[in-house]
């Protein structure tokens, strides 16, 4: 019998139903088997990672003609919300290495670049990542100390990255190939592709025992004179602040889909446990106190929800100009997710601070998403300068 779909904001055409249906039955069937393991392990699961390749999930938005599966924003949210919904830190790997590495890579490449690289990246015989952060800058990137020089047909890099994403796949081996933006003059970024075999490259400390996203892997990374190839630079010298302006979009967006998934999950804990736990002879969900728990966190994810895809479907990911409603859905949805988390917690009572509970994962990788990618800080003081000095309408 044909399933009937019916389409909403969520799950606005027949192309997204299909993709949401396919990831959902990959995440209860090979992701949810796993997650407790990994996370408590801190292992990234390499194989699981390139069945999402096999499903043609890596190359989510990169153009039929280039490998990819030509998808938009909005199919982006969807593959996070449901990935993280189980294993955030999951979701996480999968965010770095397709919206930060190929996404990025992908905009921002020439034809010559997309040959040399797409097809490692999409299949998943290559994981990536991108490298924008310094242990002496994350916030006020512009500080940042790593350096460019160019000598003959070569740059040479020399600095040090840090709480890299995919920058090691296991303590002792590296991601395979990195966006990583550098100076080139005083005000100057420009953005190159480094291979993990270039000459004056390796692995720095893998960062062990983080709070949540654990089956993500975090490192460091150094660049010590690494003779990268001129022809591996995106762009010219200087384009980095543009392809920082058009990735971070995406990125936060597809944050914001972590935190979304990340609540969802707990509300369907909280809902279930509030029905099958008793006390004082009756289902927890009668007590007025646990009532407000779910209540309100159903509304807020409903709130963050919606403001998530409205702006999906407004991004365009060629062109940067959603900064402050970017901004703005990570902002809420991050914070909105950490307190739904928390509200699950309360729910569970003692049950909840273990970990096969699952609320427990949720909620130490919640936290996350307030920091990684723009602290809420940051969002504040960027939402802020858009709304307050460029005549911003909002409505
Ligand atoms: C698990 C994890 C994964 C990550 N993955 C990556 C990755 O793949 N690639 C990458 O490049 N980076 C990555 N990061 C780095 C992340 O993006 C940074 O941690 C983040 O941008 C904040 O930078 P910071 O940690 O240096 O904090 P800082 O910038 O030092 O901030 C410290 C505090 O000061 C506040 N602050 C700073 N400036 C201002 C201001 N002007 N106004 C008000 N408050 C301010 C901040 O909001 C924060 O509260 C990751 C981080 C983590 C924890």
């Amino acid at each position: 019998m044909m399933k009937t779909v019916s389409f909403d904001l969520f799950t606005p055409t027949q192309e997204h139903s299909i993709l949401r249906d396919t990831v959902r039955d990959f995440v209860r069937n090979e992701v949810e088997p796993q997650a407790l393991e990994h996370d408590i392990k801190e292992k990234f699961n390499l194989d699981l990672f390139r069945k999402v390749g096999d499903l043609g999930l890596l190359g989510l938005t990169v153009p039929q003609e280039y490998g990819g599966a030509g998808m938009d924003a909005v199919a982006s949210v969807i593959v996070h919300e449901e990935l993280a919904s189980s294993d955030p830190g999951f979701a996480l790997a999968y965010l770095a290495h397709s919206v930060l590495f190929v996404n990025n890579f992908y905009q921002n490449s020439n034809d010559f670049q997309r040959n040399k690289y797409l097809s490692k990246v999409i299949s998943g015989q290559w994981i990536g990542a991108m490298c924008m952060t310094e242990p002496d800058a994350g916030t006020d990137v512009m500080s940042m100390k790593t350096k460019a020089e160019k000598k003959g047909d070569f740059y040479y890099i020399t600095g040090r990255k840090t709480y890299i994403t995919n920058g090691a796949i296991d303590s002792n081996t590296p991601g395979d190939v990195f966006l990583v933006y550098a100076k080139t003059g005083e005000k100057e970024i420009s953005t190159f592709v480094v291979e993990k075999g270039f000459e004056g490259f390796s692995l720095g400390q893998v960062l062990k025992n983080k709070t949540g996203m654990r089956s993500s892997i975090t490192a460091e990374l150094v660049f010590d004179n690494c003779k990268v190839p001129s022809e591996n630079i995106l762009g010219k010298e200087g384009d980095s602040l543009i392809h920082m302006m058009k990735n971070l979009e995406v990125e936060r967006l597809t944050l914001a889909a972590i935190s979304t998934g990340i609540a969802a999950r707990c509300i369907e804990i909280m809902i279930d446990y509030s029905n099958n736990r008793y006390a004082f002879g009756k289902p927890i969900r009668e007590f007025g106190q646990i009532q407000r728990y779910i209540a309100d966190s159903y509304s807020k994810y409903m709130a963050a929800r919606s403001y998530l895809y409205y702006v999906a479907s407004k991004i365009d990911l060629n062109k940067p100009g959603h900064r402050v409603d970017t901004d703005g859905v990570k902002l809420f949805a991050s914070t909105v997710a950490k307190e739904i988390a928390d509200n699950a917690m309360q729910v569970l009572g003692g049950y909840g601070y273990f970990a096969e509970a699952v609320v427990d994962r949720m909620w130490r990788s919640a936290k996350l998403i307030e920091i990684g990618g723009g602290t809420i800080e940051a969002h504040q003081k960027n939402m802020t300068k858009d709304l307050t000095r460029y005549g911003y309408k909002i409505r």
